[in-house]
């Protein structure tokens, strides 16, 4: 195929293993949507041993090559916005419209875009009478790429657009829940990139641990929970490959006294519920003064009872179900024990039974312990808890007192106060009076669980290299 699709019809068709497939779920209404095609661990040795020949002649292209051909994918992902975007709505559950589905394909776009335009210079390190030392990155080789289900198209482009701009192959593990939008976006990108750059392997968690202990493969670019991320490093220490791991997280939020909560509500709410919760760096637990609690919670209640949730594809929403049962029951299950608990649910907190969706309605817990599971636990859904604090020592020591550190946010008027306050957080970013929002030309990535490698950026195409220093006398 040598032009985008530009039906739904036609673009599931490139991907659909039909009724021999694994079945695949619309979770807003239950309707089969296609078959996962299941491939096997031969059908990876046969990815990985075709990615490696590929890349030998990739890995000689020049940037400028490869910039042109990132440019090309950008266009035929453009070409096929609407079909890709409602491809992911129906399995992955995200309504088209808010910071959702049409929202991410228009992101992929983005960073492919972003990652062409990039430069990564050789640098001169020492340049004397003596010696004359140079550093420069060369491909690795061939990159494993292992996706969540949250944001299944962009993490993919995220990990895949920097590996094919450094000269590398990819071979892509999706989740399993969520491997049509993978595979869609792939059958897409391979209209236009040359033979084997991406290949898709579509199965189960097995899979994704053979591509990580694979000893064709250079370089595992893997985001996911924390308890997989530590089996990838166990099973990728055979070969001692690179790993940039995006883990999970527990983001603390902490509004300053001096906010005007009717202006940080919108924010809040969003930094809070993007995708429905189902974001890694997204606000999962709010620190609120004393002085204000009751005007920040009454702001956040006020804007979040106008935003609709309902099937994606029905254009007025902006909030969709839980992607899976399993996440459905987590955060069912963690609402449950703040009531127990006795905190205060200021809406939601009642899903309807017997419902066709995993909708879990839009939740506001207050008066919350701080030490309540909802809080310290990662709830990856739409429910937030809102913490009273006292002194802002006592909100940055608690904001620190977990064992991950993916993002953080400030809130305030004083922006050289909330920069103080930020630099005192232990998280890979923290956002002033705003929480999420990432850039390609920024670079992100996690600290303590949260794991380790930055993405994006120049930083992002070095994590996607190896670095080689060239160094000697200088001929006489
Ligand atoms: P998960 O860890 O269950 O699965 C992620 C991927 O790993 C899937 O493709 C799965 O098949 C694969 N996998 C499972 N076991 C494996 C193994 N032993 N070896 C290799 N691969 C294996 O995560 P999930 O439930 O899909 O995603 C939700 C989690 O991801 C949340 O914790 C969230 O915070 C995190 N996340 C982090 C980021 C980030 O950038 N830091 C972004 C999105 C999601």
């Amino acid at each position: 195929m040598t032009t985008s699709p530009t039906t739904y019809a036609e673009l599931l068709s490139l991907v659909d293993a039909g009724q021999q497939g694994r079945d695949i779920h619309d979770p807003a209404t239950g309707e089969r949507i296609g078959g996962a095609p299941r491939h096997t661990a031969d059908d990876l040795d046969a990815a990985v041993a075709r990615a490696r020949e590929a890349q030998r002649g990739w890995g000689r292209t020049s940037h400028r090559e490869r910039s042109e051909v990132l440019l090309r994918a950008a266009d035929a992902v453009e070409a096929a916005a609407e079909p890709l975007a409602e491809l992911l709505s129906r399995e992955q559950g995200k309504p088209l419209n808010g910071p959702n589905a049409r929202f991410e394909v228009g992101a992929v776009a983005m960073w492919l875009r972003a990652n062409a335009g990039f430069e990564l210079e050789t640098t001169t390190l020492v340049d004397d009478d003596a010696t004359h030392a140079t550093l420069q990155y060369r491909p690795i080789g061939v990159v494993g790429a292992i996706g969540p289900w949250n944001w299944p198209m962009m993490i993919t482009i995220w990990q895949i657009a920097p590996a094919l701009r450094m000269g590398n192959t990819a071979v892509v593990k999706p989740s399993e829940y969520t491997p049509l939008s993978v595979l869609a976006l792939a059958a897409v990108l391979n209209t236009v990139l040359p033979e084997d750059l991406v290949q898709v392997v579509s199965g189960e968690r097995e899979i994704g641990a053979a591509l990580s202990e694979h000893p064709g493969v250079d370089k595992i670019m893997f985001t996911g929970s924390t308890a997989t991320g530590r089996k990838i490093i166990e099973s990728s220490a055979g070969t001692i490959k690179r790993l940039t791991l995006e883990l999970g997280g527990n983001d603390a939020g902490i509004v300053l006294d001096d906010v005007n909560p009717q202006e940080i509500a919108e924010g809040l709410f969003w930094g809070a519920f993007i995708n429905t919760g189902q974001t890694c760096a997204a606000l999962k637990r709010l620190y609120v003064p004393d002085a204000i609690y009751d005007q920040v919670c009454d702001a956040l209640v006020e804007f979040a009872q106008t935003m609709p949730m309902g099937v994606g594809l029905e254009e007025e929403n902006v909030l969709g179900p839980l992607q899976n049962r399993a996440q459905y029951e987590i955060v069912d299950r963690l609402v449950e024990a703040a009531k127990a608990d006795g905190a205060r649910v200021l809406m939601g907190g009642d899903p309807e039974a017997d419902q066709a969706g995993f909708f879990y309605p839009t939740t506001l817990v207050a008066d919350i312990d701080p030490s309540n599971p909802l809080v310290v636990e990662e709830q990856f859904g739409p429910a937030l808890p809102i913490i009273r604090y006292g002194t802002v020592e006592e909100a940055i020591e608690a904001a620190n007192s977990l064992d991950v550190g993916l993002g953080a946010s400030v809130w305030s008027s004083d922006t050289t106060r909330a920069h103080e306050i930020a630099e005192r957080i232990e998280a890979g970013t923290v956002w002033i009076n705003g929480h999420g929002g990432v850039d390609p030309r920024i670079p992100f990535g996690g600290i303590k669980q949260s794991g380790y490698g930055l993405e994006f950026g120049v930083e992002g195409l070095k994590a996607l290299g190896v670095p080689q220093i060239i160094s000697g006398g200088k001929a006489s």
